[in-house]
């Protein structure tokens, strides 16, 4: 049998994580996820790389390729392989979507040939402190460790949202100890070469790649990655975050409560996505989806936002605004009947009482 160590990483989401028995339970509420490493034609020179629910995105010039998201080591070891047989040519850059540790790392099999390259939060997020963390886990002892609870706390009180999965704290701390460093978190993750503030721009082969930091949302160090020729935009973990599947219209996981970012700046870095000449959205997660569906991802946080917001002046608690607040329009949305008090309660807690 695999070493769980090996196998755990593409079981790992950034919004939270299904629990094993959730993750093969028949129920239909539960999130489905596929484990199939593939690579599949975008458009032109542009593919995206995966294993059927994680997704990297690469573009092949004749003087090498630029990949964003390695995954994980497994993956990007299988990837490297179908990359030399396939193209021929090495990967030149590698770029991080955002720093966390079912996305980026992995880099270190194109490390001989590529700049590894990242916002600037991924350098805070990789100098030993305590890293942001998707899903609710957060140092709640601040002793700068991740310890069991940290992981099941989160787990526990969202089963198949938010938190990791039971058993998921021992694939962590390496040696056994208790508690889990955030180097052991980082192990595969590789200190990238380059770190960006804004934006940046990459030229290879004649064919030239922006990447921009949107704003914080899910994390504090992301990028999104722009291929204008291609007309396509990539990023992990916003927009569509891991419960979306091939319909963008799915409720967010609002762990933590909304990742601990104004929900404002969640808005805000939507609309610095959808402010590109863009067709395709090729993100971290789900489907290719397309301008309208990015709009109606960031609608549904300015209805949420508007919402909660008015029942706040209006004095509601927030056991009426649960009952109240019933964003009738997104019936029809995935997770919605599992989701929507979560997502009011987040909005309420992101508005009045998180400390940013
Ligand atoms: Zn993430």
């Amino acid at each position: 049998m695999k070493p769980i160590k090996q196998f755990l990483p593409a079981l790992m989401l950034c919004l939270g994580a299904v629990s094993t028995n959730q993750l093969f339970a028949q129920d239909e509420d539960a999130p489905v996820f596929r484990f199939a490493n593939e690579i599949v034609h975008i458009t032109g020179d542009l593919y995206r790389a995966g294993n059927g629910s994680w997704h990297g995105i690469f573009l092949v010039t004749d003087e090498g390729i630029i990949l964003a998201d390695p995954l994980n080591l497994e993956f990007s070891t299988w990837l490297k392989e179908q990359l030399d047989e396939r193209f021929d040519v090495p990967v030149r850059y590698v770029i991080y979507s955002h720093s966390h540790f079912d996305h980026a790392p992995g880099a270190a099999v194109f490390a001989d040939t590529a700049t590894i390259i990242a916002h600037e939060g991924v350098a805070l997020n990789m100098d030993g402190r305590y890293p942001q963390m998707p899903g609710d886990m957060i140092d709640r002892n601040n002793n700068g460790m991740i310890d069991e609870e940290d992981i099941m706390v989160p787990t526990t009180a969202d089963p198949g949202i938010c938190g990791m999965f039971p058993g998921y704290f021992e694939t962590i701390d390496l040696n056994g100890d208790g508690v889990a460093t955030p180097a052991e978190l980082q192990a595969d993750l590789v200190r990238p070469d380059i770190f960006y503030s804004e934006r940046m721009s990459l030229t290879l082969g004649g064919k030239t790649v922006e990447l921009f930091h949107p704003g914080k949302n899910h994390g504090d160090d992301m990028t999104a990655v722009y291929f204008p020729e291609e007309r396509t935009v990539f990023a992990s973990d916003m927009i569509a975050d891991a419960l979306v599947r091939d319909d963008i219209r799915s409720l967010p996981s609002a762990c933590g409560p909304l990742d601990g970012t104004p929900i404002a700046e969640w808005i805000r870095s939507y609309k610095a996505v959808e402010a590109l000449d863009f067709e395709i959205f090729a993100g971290g997660h789900g489907g290719f989806f397309n301008k309208t569906d990015v709009a109606s991802a960031r609608q549904f946080l300015e209805d949420l936002q508007a919402q909660v917001s008015q029942a706040l002046i209006d004095g509601l608690s927030l056991d009426e605004m649960k009952q109240q607040i019933m964003l009738e329009q997104y019936a029809d949305w995935a997770y919605y009947n599992q989701l929507r008090e979560k997502n009011i309660e987040a909005a309420y807690l992101n508005l009045t009482k998180f400390r940013f």
